[in-house]
């Protein structure tokens, strides 16, 4: 069965598909502090996530991955919106794309995550946008932890 296709106005596909086809942040990290990765296996989607944070910052963040144009380019999307961003806002920044996958109107916050906002129409889909975002979710835990264990 295939699955369903969000159709995005011009200026939203244009936004995914650049971030599909020129990937901001891939590659990897020489000496991340996090690793973290995830998939989708209703859409075949992968998505591993380098992190270096130092204290309460994300300096650098790298990802690698396969799938279909909306994993890719949120996870792109999502490297632009938290590098040299604390922990805090890109929990925050994560929170309101969650939201704004569950229908709400996207939130000021989000900048151009907000060319997703046509995904929320396709529960399976909203899967494909939101796997980037549960492996940096994963990734931030970890250093959180390692920040509480730093800190005694
Ligand atoms: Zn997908």
């Amino acid at each position: 069965m295939p699955i369903p296709e969000p159709q995005f106005d011009d200026l939203y596909r244009e936004i995914i598909l650049d971030h599909y086809r020129r990937p901001r942040n891939r590659g990897e990290l020489s000496a991340p502090t996090q690793q973290a990765e995830g998939m989708n296996p209703v859409c075949g989607d992968e998505i591993e996530l380098d992190l270096r944070v130092t204290g309460e910052t994300i300096e650098e963040i790298a990802f690698r991955g396969q799938g279909c144009s909306i994993s890719q380019s949120s996870a792109s999307l999502l490297t632009e919106r938290v590098k040299g961003r604390d922990i805090a806002e890109a929990e925050r920044v994560s929170a309101k794309f969650k939201a704004m996958m569950n229908g709400d109107e996207p939130d000021i916050e989000l900048g151009d995550l907000e060319a997703l906002q046509g995904v929320a129409k396709f529960p399976v889909r909203v899967k494909c946008a939101l796997l980037g975002w549960k492996v940096l979710e994963e990734g931030l835990s970890q250093a959180k932890k390692g920040i509480k264990e730093a800190r005694g």
